[in-house]
């Protein structure tokens, strides 16, 4: 066999940089993309060799010692990514490709919507809800193969995931790196997929998943459930679950914050003569008195019968409005006894007032928390 050093055109005291230099000055004329003819091959071989062995220190010095170890069979080409450093320097655009793409890969984040009545968000509550994701595939545990095989190194990128390919270009001839087609830049193939998930790793399925929503959820607010979403490919890990939160009006209640606020309708003679009565609230009832004179658009405000705060954990308030009613239709006997009323008051004539006593200030005020 020739001397390597005579093969690289060196002499035996060159340096590392030289024989970088002079490998290749060699490679450029002898690559198999560059020349196709059997004999520049055969030179290539040679020529990768010598620069293998002489690349390294260690190997150098045996083989100045005499001592060539005769690998040449046995690793020869196994260090392709050390030659392509070589050929294009190291940090160039084509040197190795860096490692073959993983077939494991983190799963998608999957979205739930719950829609809620406003009861619920008073304590929170509790919901079964059925997702249809990924999940892990039983048969093969996410190795994507038929059970007692494996993937197998890909040819045709040696495992690498990558290959390069020659373009000529205005700057001559141009080394690009790209995904190798065989494997989709996996590095390995996949002779015997799993029969149950068809070579994915996981398979979909509808699930129930149980969920605790806390009190105080409010329309648009997302829950985020860590690692209840999809198993990604080749079993990779899970993405996030996100449970949209909706809402629902209610006919009654009103929702302020963390306050509830609802109209309390009230006869004109209650209103006048004060009662108590209870209301259904949203978790049970409550007892309210309504005193004597009440006024429309005065607010009572039942302490800790709102909606639990979602982070202060702290019940807001009930606020109700009074709204006092005038009867539409009297009889004959309720007119006279009501023209005696008003007799008996000296009610005044009807006149502007301030704009502090107004109705409209007070109901302004309601929806403020007065
Ligand atoms: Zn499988
Ligand atoms: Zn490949």
């Amino acid at each position: 066999m020739a001397d390597h050093y005579d093969v690289l055109g060196v002499s035996r005291e060159a340096s590392g940089d030289e024989i970088k230099k002079a490998y290749r000055k060699l490679a450029r004329k002898l690559h198999p993309d560059v020349n196709p003819s059997p004999e520049a091959a055969e030179e290539f071989k040679s020529v990768t060799h010598a620069y293998e062995v002489l690349s390294d220190p260690e190997q150098r010095r045996r083989y100045d010692i005499g001592d060539d170890g005769g690998s040449f069979g046995g690793g020869g080409f196994g260090g392709f990514g050390d030659v392509f450093e070589a050929f294009f320097g190291a940090g160039g655009g084509g040197g190795r490709g860096g490692r073959p793409r993983s077939r494991r890969e983190r799963g998608q984040d999957a979205l739930v919507r719950v829609s809620l009545d406003l009861a619920d968000v008073v304590f929170g509550t509790h919901r079964d809800v059925e997702i249809d994701t990924a999940v892990l595939c039983e048969t093969c545990q996410g190795s994507c193969c038929q059970p007692g095989t494996q993937p197998q190194r890909c040819d045709i990128c040696g495992g690498s995931g990558h290959v390069q390919r020659q373009v000529r270009s205005l700057l001559g001839n141009v080394v690009t790196q790209q995904p190798c087609g065989a494997c989709q830049g996996y590095g390995t193939t996949i002779p015997s997929p799993c029969p149950a998930c068809a070579g994915q790793g996981r398979v979909r399925s509808r699930r129930t998943v149980g969920l605790d929503i806390p009190a105080g959820v409010e329309t648009g607010l997302r829950l985020q459930l860590p690692g209840s979403g999809e198993v990604g490919p080749a079993g990779g890990p899970r993405g996030d679950l996100y449970v949209e939160i909706t809402v629902e009006p209610h006919p009654v209640f009103d929702r302020d914050g963390d306050d509830l606020f609802a109209t309390l309708e009230v006869s004109m003679t209650d209103a006048i003569l004060g009662t108590t009565t209870s209301i259904d609230g949203l978790d049970g009832t409550v007892d309210l008195e309504v005193r004597a004179g009440v006024q429309s658009g005065d607010v009572l405000r039942i302490s800790e019968r709102g909606i639990t705060g979602l982070r202060s954990k702290r019940r807001g308030d009930l606020r109700v409005a009074v709204q006092v009613v005038t009867p539409t239709k009297v009889d004959h006997k309720t007119r006279q006894l009501l023209e005696e009323i008003a007799k008996r008051t000296k009610a005044p004539k009807p006149r502007l007032t301030e704009h502090q006593q107004g109705l409209f200030s007070k109901l302004r005020d309601r929806f403020r928390g007065a």
